[in-house]
């Protein structure tokens, strides 16, 4: 059985996803510990946030500590969102905001191709790693589906014609950036000796 694992976040989808993937480990959010307001973003690269968020974590438990930061990179917008993707629209992180801003960028523009790409941080008494994970897809004309959260209602995977919001959950969490990321946390975890005893 592995020691549980610390992730920096209160976002309850983004803990089931985890949860889901890492199905041989508990994983505890910041609530689990006593921390309630989410760490802030203020970094000005994927990488910088997850790294911050790790970080802050780790010096608060004291034990290895894990967070991720993800990004919609739009290529016709030269990446945008990017770093700002949950500010997009304005500081509320409103999505329907955030999406309607998004459909309105791309209006004019022939090419809507753009991927997802996570950066999750582990930081532990060995130091900092990070892994990263991204899926490609195209931006869809106007929101599809219920499920998921976030951009997914117009987020079309690469070989699937439907949004993450309408794809199964298992489909999602096969193929997703954060999965990729996760896939290559959990190579390292399950490889390396610098991870024992404390993950
Ligand atoms: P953060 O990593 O929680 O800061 O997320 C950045 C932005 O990306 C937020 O607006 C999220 O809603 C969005 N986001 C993160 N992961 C996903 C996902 O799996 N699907 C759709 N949107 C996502």
């Amino acid at each position: 059985m592995h020691p549980p694992l610390y992730f920096a976040t209160t976002s309850e989808h983004k803990l089931s996803e985890l949860r889901a993937m890492l199905t041989h480990w508990t994983v505890n959010g910041l609530r689990d510990v006593g921390i309630m307001d989410d760490i802030p973003e203020d970094g000005a690269t994927l990488e910088e946030n997850a790294i911050a968020k790790a970080m802050f974590l780790f010096q608060k438990t004291g034990r290895p500590s894990l967070a991720e930061d993800t990004g919609l990179e739009v290529d016709s917008l030269d990446g945008q969102p990017g770093v700002k993707t949950a500010r997009y629209a304005g500081e509320e992180r409103d999505m329907q905001k955030n999406i309607a801003k998004l459909l309105q960028a791309l209006e004019e523009k022939p090419d809507r191709s753009a991927q997802f790409r996570t950066i999750i941080a582990l930081v532990s008494e060995a130091g900092i790693r990070t892994f990263e994970g991204l899926v490609r897809g195209t931006i869809a004309r106007s929101p599809e589906g219920t499920g998921g959260f976030g951009y997914d209602p117009v987020f079309i995977p690469e070989s699937y014609e439907r949004t993450f919001a309408v794809l199964p959950t298992e489909t999602k969490n096969s193929i997703s950036h954060r999965a990729r990321a996760v896939t290559q946390l959990l190579i390292f975890l399950e490889t390396s000796g610098e991870s024992q005893p404390d993950i």
